[in-house]
């Protein structure tokens, strides 16, 4: 016998994976200049060059007992340091080493921090669009899953719906800027007005609704403002993850970061380094959290992806396809015309143009666009989203 919700979670491939293998498929049959695919966010600009010189110098400089030793559970102090170190600089944010928990990327530190809150009837509200697999990080944690739906067309936050659905068991909202799928950057003045809410509530239910900040894109901006959430709303925790920013998703390393001013917070901060506990999710990779020590300051050179995301946002705008402004991430989110995402996404993959439709992120009628791929790609796939147009 087996556990049934890890069964089907196992059996069945996400709808992104399903595409993105679908893609290789053709790829064999047609060739890969053919196929146009948009379905995975793999990084697609190469990780810093001072990254691969670290790790070239621990090697040299670290006796190797070291290098491949345990940490402490909890991360290096001087990896807990360097982010402290950096943030601090950046925006003035007074944290202090021990409030990170060096982790293995965003996704096992959102179950972390799911765990850690998982109350008996404890609540989740995530705004849609968002990233699929919070449910059944969510639902497998113990907390009841709650969606508010989007903002649509600017996909910020729609704060009276937030409100309609708070309750006392609300634990914590999820946010996540810049945004999978959307690609939106919240704005200072809409968490400010979710900050102002959730404290109004918190005082009303007697107990802190923590907002759980959810960055692994945050140094993926063109050209915004991405504000630092804890310095707007202290209930904040923030999961982090060096997956996109410095292009190492397959190293899987990132922290928690649990604000001294957050209520409760050293409960919470050892509820999640417990959660991990329990999970089996403990000590960081330690050659990459010894990286990080040395690299915490460095960020992505995003030209790539900036030129990619101007000649899409640029080129289908002016077809008359209709999108929320790409501040941040690597997404597009696309109102798929005629209205059904996935009979536009059919049809789109007829053409070998592989399109993400919305359902899954909890936002029916748009499809995303993933636009860490070849600009060479980007102009070829034009015609076909003009053709589509016209079919
Ligand atoms: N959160 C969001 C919004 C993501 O898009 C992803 C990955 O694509 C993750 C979390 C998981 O990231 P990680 O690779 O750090 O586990």
């Amino acid at each position: 016998m087996v556990n049934q919700n890890a069964y089907q979670l196992g059996a069945n491939r996400s709808c992104i994976r399903d595409l993105f293998e679908y893609g290789r498929q053709r790829a064999a049959i047609v060739g890969e200049e053919n196929v146009y695919d948009y379905s995975l966010g793999n990084p697609s600009i190469p990780s810093p060059p001072q990254v691969d010189e670290a790790v070239r110098q621990i090697l040299l400089d670290t006796p190797t007992l070291q290098v491949h030793g345990y940490t402490s559970a909890v991360g290096d102090l001087a990896t807990q340091q360097a982010i402290a170190d950096d943030l601090n600089q950046r925006y003035n944010a007074g944290c202090r080493a021990e409030d990170f928990f060096i982790g293995c990327g965003a996704a096992p530190e959102l179950v972390a921090v799911f765990r850690a809150l998982a109350v008996p009837e404890g609540e989740l509200l995530a705004i849609a669009p968002y990233f699929p697999e919070y449910k059944p990080f969510a639902e497998e944690a113990g907390l009841i899953f709650k969606v508010v739906p989007p903002d649509v067309p600017e996909f910020q936050i729609k704060l009276d719906a937030v409100e309609a659905m708070l309750t006392p068991n609300t634990q914590a909202v999820l946010v996540n800027s810049p945004n999978n799928p959307s690609g939106v950057v919240y704005t200072r003045q809409t968490l400010r007005a979710l900050a102002e809410l959730l404290t109004r509530k918190s005082e009303e239910y007697g107990h802190p609704i923590y907002i759980i900040s959810d960055e692994p894109y945050r140094e993926l901006a063109y050209g915004v403002e991405v504000p630092f959430v804890p310095t707007i709303y202290p209930h904040t925790i923030v999961c982090y993850s060096y997956s996109k920013s410095l292009s190492l998703p397959g190293e899987r390393i990132g922290y928690v970061y649990v604000p001294q001013a957050a209520a409760d917070s050293r409960e919470i901060y050892a509820a999640v380094a417990g959660a991990a506990r329990s999970a089996g999710h403990v000590c960081a990779p330690s050659l990459w959290q010894k990286v990080i020590a040395r690299c915490a300051q460095l960020r992505p050179d995003l030209d790539a992806y900036d030129r990619n995301r101007r000649a899409l946002y640029e080129g289908l705008t002016e077809m008359g396809y209709e999108m929320a402004k790409p501040d941040g991430a690597f997404y597009l989110f696309i109102k798929a015309p005629g209205g059904d995402a996935n009979a536009f996404s059919e049809k789109a993959k007829k053409r070998d143009l592989l399109l993400v439709p919305g359902d899954g992120f909890g936002c029916p009628g748009y499809f995303r666009i993933c636009y860490c791929v070849s600009y060479d790609m980007i102009q070829r796939s034009l015609p076909v989203f003009r053709a589509l147009l016209n079919d």
